[in-house]
């Protein structure tokens, strides 16, 4: 795919949504992070659901640390996976407390070496919460920029190397929510609705789903 290509299917997203962001309901960075932390497996509703219960009566660190490992199982008990994301969660709020007084850091090492934080959780932190330039690659991120070839990689890091070097830098800060965005409602895993996608006249994908 050439630049042009690419700077014209940032335009049409951008027309589409101006102002994209994530479904995760948050307030503030430490929020976000919870948040992030809590959807490995789980839908964005079903956690805010569990985080609309739980930041009600806990949104900082110390708050959560106060509630203890049992309290925390108690508000997020319908999410998957929900005793290791309690445990995760309150080493998580220990690490923020010892060594960065309660608040959400904004360099990546610091929030890779949380306990429960990957490079997907950082890059999201980073964007959402701090406005930085990253791309955090998911399943719908590494779905679109393969099909779409907007960014071909045989994995998630080559994926994401890839889309930091060719998004048009006036798209970098945004590019993460519309290729998210786009994945999960128009370029579906199983069945992509090209029919009623935007950017169809200027994706590459050779076996699009006929256009109704
Ligand atoms: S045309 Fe189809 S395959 Fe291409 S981005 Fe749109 S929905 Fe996905």
């Amino acid at each position: 795919m050439n630049n042009d290509k690419r700077y014209r299917i940032f335009e049409r997203l951008r027309e589409a949504n101006p102002e994209p962001t994530t479904e995760l309901n948050w307030q503030t960075p430490f929020e976000l992070l919870v948040a992030v932390a809590l959807s490995a497996q789980s839908t964005d509703v079903g956690v805010n659901k569990a985080t609309a219960r739980l930041f009600a009566e806990a949104n900082t660190p110390e708050a959560i640390l106060a509630l203890g490992l049992e309290g925390v199982k108690s508000h997020i008990r319908t999410l998957g996976l929900y005793n290791n994301k309690s445990k995760h969660l309150i080493a998580m709020c220990e690490q923020l407390v010892e060594k960065h007084e309660g608040e959400v850091p904004r360099e990546r090492k610091a929030l890779e070496a949380l306990p429960g934080v990957g490079r997907k959780t950082a890059n999201v932190i980073l964007n959402t919460a701090f406005g930085e330039p990253t791309i955090a690659v998911d399943t719908h991120i590494f779905r679109v920029a393969n099909r779409t070839r907007l960014a071909p990689g045989k994995n998630v890091s080559e994926v994401e190397q890839k889309l930091m070097k060719v998004v048009p830098k006036v798209f970098r800060r945004d590019a993460h929510h519309w290729l998210i965005l786009h994945g999960r409602y128009t370029c579906l895993a199983r069945k992509p609705r090209c029919g009623s996608c935007v950017i169809e006249d200027l994706c590459e994908y050779p076996d699009k789903v006929e256009i109704e």
